[in-house]
């Protein structure tokens, strides 16, 4: 049976980028994906300053493909308040990046190729034995492998295999439709955030055009699929107002369930959870991914501070426990008050969202605050 330090299960943007850091550092790593090939999934993400420098530290970070976000423009429908947070505020040149999912996982999977640790495409971990010594899995197609530490960046399909784990699960009972859209003015590196009593509606600037998050219901969302494109142009400037300008013209459709889940621990024997295997969360904020890539970050920088050290042993393991616990924890639970607070008026009242966005307008250090945050998350105690 082939022996490796570190096996990573999910060649997702997590496992992939963990891989890429960890090469470099002596590690021998092995990536095992279920996935007969890259995904191209046409998600558009928005990723921190942060995430960024952990892309391009792991040599993942794609050279084209990139906008940059330079304002987020913040508002409610059908209430008063709102707010503009800036990178000049924050002294930066932008707040953020749009990235495809798909060049994210291309520019990786180059990176992993240069440095000799392909992703072994149509493998998919069927089955996990834990012992003190390591981990053992078994591949569906046949197959085995032994590490001295696994990795589950799975998206979440394998911790319940271990003893100890389990997931906690909240429906929000929404679904996110989302597409690439163009209205008739330049977009000048702002997105928009615009909260309203069926979920958030995002734009996301990228190329000359915008990613669209519309979140509504089951129903709503199937209705919103099967539209035309001028019934859904309609639609949506109904929804999301003239802010952004006139809609001209959508893409592609695609659909995604929203619900919070959240793990136990992140650790077990021989074992690290991380990415959304760990979290998987509302896209609301933008945070699933820059959260999973700190958990990347996080557990590299363990392995890579003490060369030589047994990257499964129980130090490590708590290592990474306690250095993950207190950002991850307050990116779901900002996430989670988010989704509750602008969309149940019970939580909060139309005016009482509309003084927050107004006071976080009129506070210079609250925005920063709040976009520091979202950046580079809860720091570690
Ligand atoms: C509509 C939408 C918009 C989003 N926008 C943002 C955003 O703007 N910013 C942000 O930070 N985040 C955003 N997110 C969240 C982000 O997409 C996720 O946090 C991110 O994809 C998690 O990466 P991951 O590598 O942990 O998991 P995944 O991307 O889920 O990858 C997991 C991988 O594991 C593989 N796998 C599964 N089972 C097995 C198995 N048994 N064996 C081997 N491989 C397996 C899967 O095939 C997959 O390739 C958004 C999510 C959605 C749905």
């Amino acid at each position: 049976m082939d022996r490796v330090d570190v096996a990573i299960v999910g060649a997702g943007p997590v496992g992939a980028a963990l891989a890429a850091l960890l090469v470099p550092a002596g590690l021998s790593v092995r990536v095992l994906e279920a996935r007969a090939a890259p995904s191209r999934d046409a998600r558009t993400l928005a990723l921190s300053q942060a995430s960024r420098d952990c892309l391009g530290q792991a040599g993942g970070w794609p050279g084209a493909g990139v906008t940059a976000i330079t304002d987020i423009h913040v508002s409610q429908k059908g209430g008063p308040g709102r707010t503009l947070i800036t990178a000049a505020d924050q002294g930066l040149a932008a707040l953020g990046y749009t990235v495809a999912y798909a060049s994210l996982e291309e520019a990786l999977g180059r990176r992993l190729a240069q440095l000799g640790a392909a992703v072994s495409w149509g493998a998919a971990c069927a089955e996990i034995d834990l012992d003190v010594e390591g981990a053992k899995l078994r591949l569906a197609g046949g197959g085995a492998l032994e590490a001295r530490l696994l990795v589950l960046a799975d998206g979440g399909a394998n911790a319940r295999r271990i003893p100890g784990l389990a997931y906690a699960e909240k429906d929000y009972g929404q679904v996110a439709v989302t597409g690439p859209v163009r209205t008739d003015r330049p977009h000048r590196g702002r997105a928009y955030e615009r909260f309203t009593p069926e979920g958030p509606v995002a734009l996301l600037p990228v190329d000359d055009r915008y990613a669209l998050v519309w979140t509504a219901t089951p129903a709503k969302a199937e209705r919103l699929l099967a539209m035309d494109e001028g019934a859904f142009l309609a639609g949506l400037q109904a929804h999301f107002g003239d802010r952004a300008g006139r809609f001209v013209a959508s893409g592609p459709l695609a659909a995604f369930p929203l619900r919070l889940r959240t793990i136990n621990t992140t650790v077990a024997l021989r074992t690290v959870i991380a990415g959304n295997a760990a979290q998987a969360m509302h896209p609301i904020a933008g945070q699933g991914l820059n959260i999973g890539l700190r958990d990347a970050a996080a557990l590299a920088a363990i392995l890579s501070a003490e060369p030589g050290v047994d990257p499964g042993s129980p130090a490590v393991l708590e290592a990474y426990r306690a250095s993950r616990r207190r950002d991850a924890g307050r990116g779901v639970a900002f996430t989670d008050f988010l989704v509750g607070a602008f969309m149940d008026a019970r939580r909060l009242p139309t005016w009482g969202r509309g003084a927050a966005l107004t006071m976080l307008d009129l506070l210079p250090p609250a925005r920063r605050w709040l976009a520091g945050r979202m950046i580079h998350g809860a720091p570690t105690p």
